[in-house]
């Protein structure tokens, strides 16, 4: 049986000017022979990750998709960790096998002493062949850790420990060859309909962060240039009292997704009631995000929009 291999480009393949192929990164790779299964490689592109396009990630998973309808055990995808999040949030709302979908990449390039690519790759091999890791959708795996794509972060800009899963830690790990699954998340319904490449390239949603003594002049005119906002509010899901009404008018017109901007935790539904609470918000037609970062949130949102599906059930599913 073989394991296909897919690379985007990254850090985990920049050799200085040179771009590394999978054949490079899996060349002489320690522990590859014994991991029993042909690597089956494509390199899709070499750029960093802030190049990549849901669209082309769709066209990715289609691909992934194809390979283990070919037979493969399971899929890596090597990319560049600044969008890494999303990708494996978005490759996660679409792939419908048991079979496992691996991302990972690196943080210290091959030209650095210590580099961490080969060890997360080799890592991500052994996941996506396991049958432990089977029927748990998208994973991440970094530093031998497995995180389930709906809930990882990248959590430092240079740390090579920078993929945590903040609200559930990491819900396996990779000990000597074996994969060891500790904890096994419910597979959600994801996005049902068929997300179409160039369909996705309409669809504009906006993330707002809202800031202190916050203008909100950003959102003037946002209704006619986007068919959704996923807003960042502080703590809990607020906003300043003036922004409420502004929202609550978009809300008539898109939908508007409401989130914490504090990187772990959930908003609340009924706690606070001033104007620009959880309350006000909700009750003037947000929509709950839940325990979704806003980054994810607006990747769900967008697919959404996409593909017509049931934003309100979709959204529950995460709270
Ligand atoms: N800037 C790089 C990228 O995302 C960082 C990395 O690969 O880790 O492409």
């Amino acid at each position: 049986m073989s394991v296909a291999l897919f690379t985007l480009g990254g850090t985990i393949s920049m050799a200085g000017t040179r771009r590394l192929t999978g054949d490079d990164l899996t060349a002489a790779m320690p522990g590859l022979p014994e991991l029993g299964h042909a690597v089956e490689i494509q390199d899709i592109e070499k750029v960093p990750s802030a190049n990549l396009t849901a669209a082309k990630l769709l066209e990715v998973v289609d691909a992934a998709s194809k390979a283990v309808a070919a037979g493969a055990a399971g899929v890596v995808v090597t990319q560049g960790t600044d969008t890494l999040e999303e990708s494996a949030f978005l490759a996660d709302l679409v792939w419908p096998h048991p079979q496992p979908l691996v991302f990972t990449g690196a943080m210290r390039n091959p030209t650095l002493a210590g580099p961490d690519g080969p060890a997360n790759l080799l890592a991500a091999l052994r996941v996506a062949c396991s049958p432990a890791a089977r029927d748990l959708g998208a994973l991440v795996v970094f530093k031998e850790e497995i995180h389930a794509a709906r809930w990882v972060r990248k959590t430092h800009s240079t740390s090579t420990a920078t993929f945590v899963s903040p609200n559930t830690g990491p819900i396996g790990h990779v000990v000597e060859d074996q994969v060891r699954v500790l904890t096994r998340p419910l597979r959600l319904d994801g996005v049902q309909g068929n997300a179409e490449p160039a369909e996705l390239d309409t669809i504009h949603v906006a993330l707002y962060t809202v800031t202190l003594d916050d203008d909100g002049l950003l959102l003037q005119g946002l209704a006619d240039t986007h068919q959704g906002l996923v807003v960042a509010g502080y703590g809990v899901g607020h906003v300043p009292a003036t922004l409420a009404p502004v929202l609550g008018e978009l809300a008539t017109r898109m939908p508007v997704v409401l989130t914490s901007r504090t990187g772990a935790g959930s908003i609340v539904r009924n706690t606070y009631d001033s104007p620009g609470s959880e309350t006000d918000l909700l009750q003037r037609g947000l929509i709950d995000g839940g325990f979704l970062d806003p980054y994810k949130a607006r990747i769900l949102l967008r697919l959404l929009l996409a593909t017509d599906d049931d934003l309100a059930a979709a959204f529950a599913q995460y709270s």
